[in-house]
């Protein structure tokens, strides 16, 4: 076989489905079989060109797709004692740090020095991704998927393995109260992990039936802010302190002005949406005179292994957030989807 189907951006909003070569695993490299494959946000802002200047992608045409499961069809060279066999679950990481960097030898690969070099990748945005039906990876950047957590779910540990990098951040602390704005795919995650971890309180902020899955997700309670304002139903339901953490995963640029109202004196924000280069406006003295500490999160470095044992202990069970699933030829229904809010997470199943 040497074509495979995959989705191609071949310019700003024309992202179609064609014939194009089979990877080959080089050495070191693993073939994998895709099997499912999430679209999320920032795919929707790469194929609107809202990261152009970024270099995501770096050129066109471009396969999009990082959040994805697969299985395994062939080993490269140089990788005979490789703990992996054809057949094998696996997820796979986006981020390839150089290894030399000093970002990289701290084990914070996600910040490699050197991005934009030949020795650090970002798949899915500057190298290609997974919306084909093949892929090829570094071994390095796989993790075994146990036979209980199906290929769709296993879409679904890419970004729950950015939320437990995100609990990390933050030092999380059990028994702590939580407000996660932004009932997307993120920040349901990040209350079932922030459950799991042994969150007291747990507030999602957002609108909509999206509200719903919050309580399936661990939420205690809600705020919709087309009612409320948010930082006040967060105070509101706080007894007016506001809570330990907030994880704002939105990307809307005005939220984090919101979280910053929301959280308590000496509290932590975590910030993991990106908002396309639109600036925020923020209260530097609230932030300055109540030590409100403010975090970028970004990836998941180290994270997958607790990701994948959350969901095989069944601590976490992420069953109820795959409800919108597409064959391949159906990408841009499931982008349609994503855009108008009608799915949480479309997956496109191969
Ligand atoms: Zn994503
Ligand atoms: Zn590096």
């Amino acid at each position: 076989m040497t074509t495979m189907r995959a989705a191609v951006l071949k310019g700003w909003n024309d992202l179609s489905v064609e014939d194009v070569d089979v990877p080959e695993p080089e050495a070191g490299e693993v073939l994998l079989r895709v099997r499912a494959c999430g679209l999320c946000g920032t795919d929707l802002k790469m194929v609107h060109g809202a990261f152009e200047k970024r270099g995501w992608p770096p050129s066109l045409p471009f396969v999009m797709g990082h959040e994805w499961s697969g299985e395994v069809v062939a080993l490269g060279k140089g990788l005979d004692d490789l703990e992996l066999q054809p057949g094998d679950k696996v997820v796979a990481e986006n981020h390839v740090g150089c290894g030399r960097c000093p970002m990289c030898r701290q084990g914070r690969y996600n910040l490699c020095e050197k991005s934009g070099t030949p020795g650090y990748r970002l798949y899915g945005h500057t190298a290609p991704g997974a919306l084909a039906e093949f892929a090829v990876r570094p071994a390095q950047m796989l993790h075994k998927l146990p036979d209980s957590v199906s290929p769709l779910e296993g879409a679904l540990v890419n970004q729950g393995s950015l939320t437990v990098h995100a609990l990390r951040r933050v030092e999380f602390r059990p028994g702590s109260s939580v407000a996660v704005f932004g009932p997307g795919l993120l920040g349901l995650l990040t209350a079932a992990v922030a459950s799991a971890s042994g969150a007291a309180q747990l507030i999602m902020v957002g609108r909509g039936s999206r509200l719903d899955l919050a309580a399936k997700m661990g939420c205690d309670d809600v705020v919709d802010y087309e009612k409320e304002d948010p930082a006040a139903g967060v105070r509101r339901l706080t007894g007016g302190r506001g809570v330990d953490y907030v994880f704002d995963c939105t990307g809307n640029p005005d939220v984090p002005a919101q979280a910053i109202g929301a959280v308590r004196r000496g509290g932590r924000i975590a910030l993991l949406g990106l908002t396309g280069g639109k600036p925020s406006e923020i209260d530097v003295d609230r932030l300055t005179l109540d030590e409100v500490d403010l975090m970028g999160i970004r990836s998941s470095p180290n994270a997958y292994p607790a990701m994948i044992a959350l969901m095989r202990s069944g601590k976490v069970d992420l069953s109820p957030l795959v409800t919108h699933v597409y064959p391949l030829e159906s990408v841009g229904d499931a982008l349609a989807a994503l855009e108008s809010r009608e799915a949480v997470r479309p997956i496109v199943e191969l």
